[in-house]
């Protein structure tokens, strides 16, 4: 049987369509509007892409959106004195600097200088510490996407053995523990795992964060398994995911599409945490 297909496009739909109107009623309620500011340094064509997403995605809901472009040879002195201004800048709720940055510049110094409390990205030491400790914080926007999509489906995260593939900071580690406070079982798999299609076999929920196009087959998934692809890899101009789907559909329960599952939540997460910087 084909497993039911994760729409994070539509998903993502309806909680841009909640975040317009909680905007609305923040801007009625208390004169507050949203305030978003991206930074960007150097011209990586992809991450023009993502801020210029992101930009219209705010447009899309109300928040007010600011992109900061740098050239890439700005030092990292500058950058860190433009993130003090914006930290004490009552009209900015959130700030987010686009990653990668350039080689000369210490991207976790960068991170770290940001005000915790409009760290939307939730990934300053303080907001990641209490991600640890199952403290409610600013939860990165991918990880908590994916939480969301799975929750989606209806099926109890509780006492599921959920297997992550990926331990990355953005993605692998923190939805790791997003799924144990939410009671699964969870392992968590990386480049130096023995018997990862064993181990991978074995998961309910099974969440891909790799990069790698489609290396993940049919005969890694458990029959019914909530199958999450995170990876974006482009090739020859299209775009693939860590899945092979056609195999994959024929063995999962539920299964995100690349593109359309993962991608369209990130962002819908991002506006949901400037949204609540602004309400707090
Ligand atoms: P990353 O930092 O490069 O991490 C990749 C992880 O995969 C690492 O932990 C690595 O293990 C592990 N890995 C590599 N080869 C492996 C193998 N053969 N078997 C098992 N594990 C393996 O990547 P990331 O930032 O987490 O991103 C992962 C993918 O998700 C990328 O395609 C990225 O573009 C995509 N992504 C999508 C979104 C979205 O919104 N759709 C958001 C973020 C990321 P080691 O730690 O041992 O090296």
């Amino acid at each position: 049987m084909k497993a039911n297909i994760i729409d994070g496009k539509a998903i993502a739909k309806k909680i841009r369509e909640d975040i317009r109107q909680k905007t609305i009623k923040l801007k009625e309620d208390r004169g507050i509007i949203p305030g978003l500011t991206v930074i960007l340094v150097g011209d990586d064509p992809a991450s023009q892409i993502y801020v210029r997403n992101k930009e219209k995605s705010c447009r899309s809901v109300g928040i007010n959106s600011n992109i900061i472009h740098y050239d890439s040879n700005i030092s990292q002195d500058t950058l860190l004195k433009k993130i003090y201004e914006l930290n004490e800048d009552e009209d900015v709720h959130g700030i987010l600097v686009q990653l990668p940055l350039p080689k000369h510049i210490k991207s976790q110094i960068v991170l770290n200088a940001i005000d915790p409390q409009k760290d939307v990205d939730g990934f300053h030491p303080v907001n990641v510490g209490k991600l640890v400790i199952g403290e409610k914080t600013l939860e990165p926007c991918t990880a908590k996407g994916i939480i969301y999509l799975i929750e989606e489906t209806g099926i109890e995260i509780e006492g599921k053995h959920a297997v992550v593939i990926g331990r990355s900071n953005i993605v692998g580690k923190p939805v790791s523990l997003m799924l144990l406070h939410k009671n699964a079982t969870v392992t968590m798999c990386h480049s130096k795992t023995e018997d990862l299609k064993d181990i991978a076999r074995q998961a309910d929920i099974l969440v891909v964060a790799v990069g790698n196009p489609e290396f993940i087959d049919g005969s890694y998934i458990k029959e019914g398994a909530v199958v999450i692809d995170v990876g974006t890899s482009r090739v020859n101009n299209k775009l693939y995911g860590d899945i092979k789907f056609e195999e994959a559909v024929n063995k999962a329960g539920w299964i995100t599409p690349v593109p359309g599952g993962v991608g369209p939540m990130t962002i819908a997460m991002l506006l949901e945490n400037t949204l609540y910087c602004a309400q707090t």
